[in-house]
Parts: structure tokens; C-alpha cells; sequence
């Protein structure tokens, strides 16, 4: 591991904070946190902690002992000032001479402790830092550190190797405990440069942030050397069988497992978002013979828990020309995997202890890579990383001897720990957090406000367009997926929801968006243009609408179709019939597809807009056509009952509308500010 330390950078650093009035010592705290918050292997999404202790002189002008800690939410490897709550030191000191101290009252503590009372909380390893006495202290999760220390005589491998260098503390919980052991270690030892924390991580400490930070890369290289890190163990395999499904064929299996009715939606599920990794690594581990057994021993660090769970469930091996049979197997083990958690859950709880969601976070299936499930795709995505950085320690482990990890007594205490809960207490997720939504037409202005509106409610959005780069801008706004897709193509539509199922695990809710509009005289209009335009604004959304079908029946939770129709499908203008005629006809495919799917609880319903501005009405037509009718263009836009204009967001917040309302089926809902002759009754 490199020591990226660069005087020049800490000077860009120093230079920065000194404008906006925080000073060097503080800086270089913020320089060298972020440093390690960079490298994964040290540090991963939120975990990690650092601190500084200085004077600081208090309104009386009296001088004031305090320490800059790494507050709650704020991850390394972005750190600001405004994310280190700074905190009287002496009254943290003086917890030193207790000897319990209950959550709640230490959480007030170190709140009451705080010098700006609207500063976040402190880091829940506050007391860790305070007890020790050096200025800079570094606290991370370091993967090789952990290797060497998931053994089951982990101590006497780090007390050996590490010898002077870093004394080792037995493992006890984060809080009071483990602050007043390192201390006492620390104590005993205090020419060392770090402490290993059995079983858990690495804190290093020095003078200066360049020290500390010196003392956390050379206690890992050492590490690392031992271990021979980097030549992992190659894993005995198992016997594969042969056509091997691929992670989009398996996505939509795993989530019908892992799905359950909804409380809070009526008649909906409670969905997952999957995220899947299968590189080399992965599958060396996923694939190997004893993987049940060196899966199950438990996390590489405490911090885990509560992201991944303690364990992963292990599928068997699935064949791609029987996924019926996996199916079957994914749904008894998910089962099963649930009962043994409710099971854990009883051996431990207290009186008061509410069960957490008892299905798996992770999912190992071999041949095919690891998946994990959360709410949101970032959350799926952040225990991916987490349960990849797992197996990286696993198979170090495994490489020297023989993993192992904490008891199922200390998980359960720090699976339950009302501080590590706080962590997953984020602001509310949206009502259709679980969700995967796929827009066509995504980079229009009807499309890219609906893609939008449903990463609001928390989905995850698949943002699908002709134009792939223009799919990708809107995409990226709103954190979702961009695909090129020409929704006419039988091929490209199978392959644009193939590639959905492979990120996401498979999809719920489609907005089949996209459409163009032809003019003509019905008489006297070109076969070929109105074969064109049935293609796109008929025969696509049907396309669309059969491949979303085939994946929600294989999810089994039922799933949502919306079309835009247009007012052309109801109320026809003049020469618009090409574009109205197969805006009819897909009306009716709605109408269809909600008798037909009904009873598998796949709801199909429309909106019928009007007037919108987008480029199927663009500024050009807008101002043209109000000349014409020799209105202003606001009038002409506001020509509706309530003489309202309506947007491209109206329309969105419609389809949002229609995908929550799970007992509607084969409805329109007209957004068009009013116009009778274009009313459906
Ligand atoms: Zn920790």
C-alpha cells in the first residue's frame, strides 16, 4: 500500500481551509483523513474515524481543551470541518473512572459535549480517541490488518508480527469498553504506533497527521507482507454444470425470493433493488468447494453487521436450461434463511429489541458471482462493495489459515447496538424505494420529468432513449441507469431489459414513453409513414410491454405498465390521424394487457396528455400555432378549463400517481387542464 502522502498537496490543503478560516493543524487532519478514506481496502462508506486534540481559547479568552472528531454521516473520504464536531475534552476524560456507561447516556454525553450544539453527533468511537493520549488519531477497517486478526489465534499472530510496533486489544464492543481496553493497552506499550483491535481494525496515532498517517500505511504494508497480499488463495472448485445462467436471468428469480407484501402500499410488495459483482475474485470464492463454511463463520469487521448482516445465504449452483428449479430452491432457502435469523434473533433479544428485516442482504450463487439486496440502488450497491472487500479479507485469510470471526453473541450485540442502528437511520426513503422503473423516450421532457419524478419516490430508474448519450445525461442527474434503445427493435428492447435485469435484478414499473408524432390526410397519406409511425407510437409499446411481462411474471409480484397516450387517441384533430390512429390502438393494448395480466396482479393503465411543450410540441410549434390562432403563446398553451398550462412534471407526477394506485387497472388519466371533447366519458 503507498503512502500518497505529498507536502505540496497538504500545503493546497492548508492554503484552502486558512480561506475559509480553519487552521493548519485542523487542515492536515482533513488532508490525511481523506487520504485514507480514498483506498478502499482501509476504509469503506462511512467507516473509519478521525480525530485531533488541540487548545482552543473559549469565549473568556481561557484555554480550552478539545478534540475534532469525525461525526456521524460523514464519510473520509470527503471530509469537511463541518463534519467534525469538535468536543470538550475533560468531561470525556473523566468517563474513564466509570465503569458501565449505557448508550443513550454516552450518546448525551458527547452531544452535551459539543461546542456548536447544531453540529452532527460524534463519531460513536469517540471515547476510543479521547482515552488515548496523542494528537492525531487514525481509526480504520484495514483488510490485511483484519486477515491476519480473523484467525482464531488472531492475537498471537498480530502480538508476533507486529511486536513492538502495535500492541493488540482483545476484542470488546465499540463504546466505553473497547476505549478504556485500548487505553490500558496503549498504556502498557506507549512507544507503539498503532493498536490492532481484535477482530475489528487498526487505529494509529503520531504528533503530527503525517505520522499517524504514516503509522496506518507502514502497519498495513507490514501486514501485507505477511499475508503475501495480493496472491489470494485460489479456492477448490466445485463442479459447475454447464450452461451457466447470467446475473440478468437470475436477477428477477432472487427478488421474487426476497419480496413480501407491503404494510405501508396496500395490496404492493416490499421490493428489493439487487446489485451484482462476479469478477475473478468473486467468483474464485463464490465457486469453491467450502464455500458454505468459510461464508458462515461471520463479518471480517463488527462495522459490517449492519450493512451486510452477519451472514450471506448461499444458493446452490443454478442451471440456465432450469431456472425453475432454482427458483424453487432460491425461494425455500430465502425461507429458511429467514426462520434461522428469527431464531438468532431469539436466542439474544432483550425485552424491548425489535427484529430487523430477517431476509438476506447478500446472496452468493455459484457460477454466477455474489448479489446483495437493499432498498435503493445506492444501498445495493455500497453492501456490494462492502461484501466484496469482505471476500477480499476471507480469502487472505483463508490463504494463511483459517478465517474466523467474532462470536455469534458479540454480532447479535453489535447487529443490535442502538449506535450502529442510528447509522441506518437516514431520511425517510421514498414509497417506491425498491422499486425498478424503466421510461422509454427518457431523454424527452416527458420522460426525463418522469424518470426524475420516480428517483424522487426512491426507484431505481433504467432512463431508456434512441439516444443513448442523451439517456445517459438525464441518468446521471437523477443517479439512475442510461441505455440506448430503439424501442422498435424486438432485439434492442430485449437486450436494454436483459442488461436492467443484470444491474438492477429486474423491473416493476414501465413507462413506455417514447413516441413521435406524423401528420396527413388519412386518404391521401403515404402507406409507408403511417407503417412508420405504427411502429413507433403501436407496435413498440407493445414490444416494451410483452419483455416487461415475461420478467414480472418470472418476479411473481405482480408489476405496472403505463402508456402515454395522447388526447389524439380520444379526440381526433385534423390530419393528425397517423399519429392518432396507433395512439388508439395502443389505448386498447393498455385496455388489453389489463384483462389479460390482471389476475397476476400486473396493472396496465395511460395518460392522456395534452399540450405539453417537448419535442413533440416544440417551442417553434408553440409559437406558430398561436400566431396562427392569434392568441399569445400563454394563452395558447392555457387554452383549457382551468386556463392552466400544463407541464411535462404534471404528466410525471401522473404516472407516479397511477404506479402507487395498486387497485387501479385499465384507467386513463387525462392531464390536460381540462377539455371536454377529448373527456373519455
Ligand atoms: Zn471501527
Amino acid at each position: 500500500m503507498d503512502n500518497l502522502w505529498s507536502d505540496r498537496e497538504a500545503q493546497v490543503c492548508i492554503k484552502r481551509c486558512d480561506g475559509a478560516g480553519i487552521g493548519e493543524d485542523l487542515a492536515l487532519r482533513l488532508y490525511s483523513a481523506r487520504l485514507l478514506g480514498g483506498v478502499p481496502n482501509l476504509v469503506l462508506h462511512g467507516g473509519g474515524n478521525a480525530s485531533l486534540k488541540a487548545a482552543i481559547s473559549d469565549p473568556f479568552g481561557d484555554e480550552l481543551a478539545v478534540m475534532f472528531i469525525k461525526g456521524s454521516g460523514s464519510d473520509m473520504a470527503t471530509l469537511e470541518a463541518a463534519g467534525m464536531p469538535t468536543v470538550r475534552l475533560e468531561p470525556l476524560l473523566r468517563l474513564q473512572t466509570l465503569t458501565v456507561l449505557d448508550d443513550l447516556a454516552m450518546v448525551n454525553l458527547l452531544r452535551g459535549n459539543r461546542l456548536d450544539t447544531g453540529a452532527p453527533d460524534p463519531s460513536v468511537e469517540t471515547l476510543l480517541h479521547a482515552f488515548l493520549p496523542q494528537t492525531y488519531v487514525d481509526h480504520t477497517h484495514a483488510a490485511a490488518i483484519l486477515a491476519l486478526s480473523d484467525q482464531s489465534d488472531g492475537d498471537e499472530i498480530c502480538a508476533e508480527l507486529f511486536g513492538d510496533r502495535a500492541a493488540v486489544v482483545p476484542y470488546t464492543m465499540s463504546g466505553l469498553g473497547l476505549a478504556k481496553a485500548a487505553s490500558a493497552v496503549y498504556a502498557g506499550q506507549p512507544n507503539c504506533r498503532g493498536l490492532i483491535l481484535s477482530k475489528h481494525g487498526l487505529v494509529s496515532f503520531g504528533a503530527t497527521a503525517a505520522e499517524a498517517y504514516a503509522g496506518t500505511i507502514d502497519l498495513v504494508n507490514l501486514a501485507e507482507r505477511h499475508l503475501n497480499w495480493g496472491r489470494r488463495k485460489i479456492f477448490a472448485s466445485i463442479v459447475l454444470p454447464k450452461g451457466r445462467p447470467s446475473a440478468g436471468q437470475i436477477g428477477p428469480v432472487l427478488r421474487a425470493a426476497l419480496a413480501r407484501a407491503d404494510d405501508a402500499l396496500p395490496g404492493g410488495y416490499r421490493r428489493v433493488v439487487l446489485a451484482h459483482r462476479g469478477n475473478d475474485d468473486v467468483l474464485n470464492y463464490v465457486n469453491g468447494q467450502e464455500l458454505v463454511r468459510y461464508s458462515q463463520a461471520g463479518v471480517v469487521t463488527p462495522d459490517h453487521a449492519i450493512r451486510t448482516k452477519g451472514l450471506p445465504l448461499v444458493l446452490p449452483a443454478p442451471e440456465s436450461r432450469n431456472l425453475a428449479a432454482f427458483a424453487s430452491r432460491a425461494a425455500a432457502a430465502t425461507a429458511r434463511y429467514a426462520a434461522d435469523y428469527a431464531a438468532y434473533f431469539a436466542r439474544y433479544k432483550g425485552p424491548d429489541t425489535v427484529m430487523l428485516d430477517p431476509l438476506p442482504k447478500v446472496i452468493l450463487v455459484p457460477g454466477v458471482g455474489l448479489f446483495t439486496a437493499d432498498r435503493t440502488a445506492r444501498d445495493a450497491a455500497m453492501v456490494a462493495d462492502i461484501a466484496e472487500n469482505a471476500i477480499a479479507v476471507i480469502s487472505a485469510a483463508e490463504n494463511l489459515g483459517r478465517f474466523a470471526s467474532i462470536t455469534e453473541k458479540d454480532l447479535f450485540e453489535i447487529e443490535y447496538w442502538s449506535l450502529e442502528q442510528a447509522k441506518l437511520v437516514q431520511k425517510r426513503k421514498g414509497l417506491l424505494s425498491g422499486h425498478v422503473v424503466a421510461v422509454t423516450g427518457g431523454a424527452g421532457a416527458i420522460g426525463a420529468a418522469t424518470a426524475a419524478a420516480f428517483a424522487r419516490e426512491g426507484a431505481a430508474v433504467a432512463v431508456l432513449d434512441l439516444d443513448g448519450s442523451r439517456a445517459g445525461g438525464v441518468a446521471a442527474r437523477i443517479g439512475g441507469l442510461g441505455l440506448a434503445c430503439d424501442v422498435t427493435n424486438a432485439g434492442a428492447v430485449v437486450a436494454a431489459f436483459a442488461e436492467i435485469c443484470g444491474v438492477h435484478g429486474g423491473v416493476d414499473i414501465v413507462v413506455s414513453n417514447a413516441g413521435a408524432a406524423w401528420q396527413g390526410k388519412i386518404g391521401e397519406v403515404d402507406d409507408a409513414l403511417l407503417r412508420r409511425s405504427f411502429e413507433l407510437n403501436f407496435f413498440a409499446h407493445q414490444l416494451v410491454a410483452k419483455t416487461a411481462v415475461g420478467i414480472m411474471q418470472q418476479q411473481g409480484t405482480g408489476g405496472v405498465l403505463l402508456f402515454n397516450a395522447s388526447k389524439q387517441a380520444v379526440n381526433p384533430g385534423p390530419d393528425f390521424g397517423p399519429y392518432g390512429l396507433p395512439k388508439a390502438a395502443t389505448l386498447s393494448l393498455m385496455r388489453q394487457y389489463a384483462v389479460d395480466y390482471g389476475d397476476q396482479g400486473i396493472r396496465a393503465n395511460a395518460v392522456n396528455a395534452d399540450r405539453i411543450r417537448s419535442g413533440l410540441l416544440t417551442d417553434a410549434m408553440v409559437a406558430a400555432r398561436s400566431k396562427a390562432r392569434g392568441v399569445t403563446e400563454a394563452d395558447y398553451l392555457a387554452g383549457n378549463l382551468l386556463g392552466r398550462e400544463v407541464t411535462a412534471e404534471d404528466v410525471a407526477q401522473a404516472f407516479v400517481a397511477l404506479a402507487k394506485a395498486e387497485k387501479t387497472t385499465g384507467a386513463v388519466l387525462t392531464v390536460d387542464g381540462g377539455n371536454i371533447a377529448a373527456s373519455l366519458r
